[in-house]
């Protein structure tokens, strides 16, 4: 057993994975997400996880990361915990339940106002960090009954964000595995290239539109979080220069087929127009809480 599976299996016994199938039973979500890249994965990647040589796994801790880890026998571990994967279902729900319309022209009565949402996901993000959160709910807010469209598409932009996630971390393994770079980039920009192509090849099995919401969703809940004051294993570059890169290479595929462009002009109105409000609204929701940080 390469040293990352014996690592990711200890990790796991000690903190058990808190995802769930339909039934209840135990899943393992970021096994699922290599399995639903698995037919577009370029030869190396599979080849080292049929060795053993990558290991991925979601581990069940409350701390929001994502992580490529690398060992002395040169085996990689890519890590995702549960309560990010949690966090990204808890604040798709949210956003869902604000939504005037859908990409189709469905016009929908949205159950909280765009203030009430704005204000809600920034209480819940810092309730999860100070860990006041019951079954995924913040203390001050009741759990929305969403309808089974609305659950569906939040499932969905919650599965999707954590697949752009994996993705991304993938392109770390490629990085230091495998030299996959391109001149004059980053480490951190090669991975961004390497998920966007990989989602890019991946669809229309997998659809354009909600993988491109998963990556912006993932990508702004990132900058929330570290706005809220987490600090993640794998730093990533400026929240800007990430967004403008991906929006302008989805701009390029909008003639190609794959990607409709109310899906495109939906995404960009649901996920900037919420979520870019709460990573500016939560330094100071902590001010009024602490008045001494304002002095
Ligand atoms: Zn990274």
């Amino acid at each position: 057993m390469s040293e990352a599976a014996d690592e990711l299996a200890n990790r796991r016994l000690e903190h058990p994975p808190s995802g769930r199938d339909t039934t209840g039973g135990p899943v393992d979500r970021v096994t699922g997400f290599y399995a639903s890249l698995e037919p577009n994965l370029p030869k190396w990647v599979s080849d080292m996880y049929q060795s053993g040589d990558l290991a991925v796994g979601e581990e069940g801790l409350h701390i929001p990361d994502a992580s490529c880890k690398i060992f002395p026998d040169d085996s990689h571990a890519i890590v995702i915990t549960s309560g990010y994967l949690d966090l990204f279902q808890a604040v798709a729900g949210d956003l869902c339940a604000g939504v005037t319309h859908l990409s189709d022209g469905t016009i929908l009565e949205p159950q909280l106002s765009p203030v009430d949402m704005v204000l809600r996901i920034a209480s819940l993000l810092r309730q999860f960090r100070d860990k006041f959160l019951i079954d995924g709910h913040a203390l001050d807010t009741y759990s929305l009954e969403l309808s089974p469209n609305l659950q569906r598409l939040a499932h969905n932009l919650a599965m999707a964000a954590g697949l752009f996630a994996f993705a991304h971390e993938l392109g770390h393994v490629g990085a230091k595995a495998k030299t996959v770079n391109n001149p004059g980039t980053s480490e951190e920009q090669d991975a961004d290239i390497f998920a966007f192509t990989l989602l890019l090849a991946a669809a229309p099995r997998l659809n354009l539109g909600m993988s491109y919401a998963g990556a912006l969703f993932s990508l702004r809940l990132h900058a929330c979080l570290e706005r809220a004051g987490f600090r993640f294993s794998d730093p990533s570059r400026s929240l800007q220069e990430r967004v403008a890169w991906l929006k302008g290479g989805i701009r390029t595929k909008l003639s190609s087929g794959l990607i409709e462009r109310n899906d495109f002009a939906w995404i960009e109105v649901v996920l900037d127009r919420f979520l870019a409000p709460v990573e500016k609204l939560l330094p100071a929701l902590d001010q009024a809480q602490n008045p001494q940080n304002i002095l």
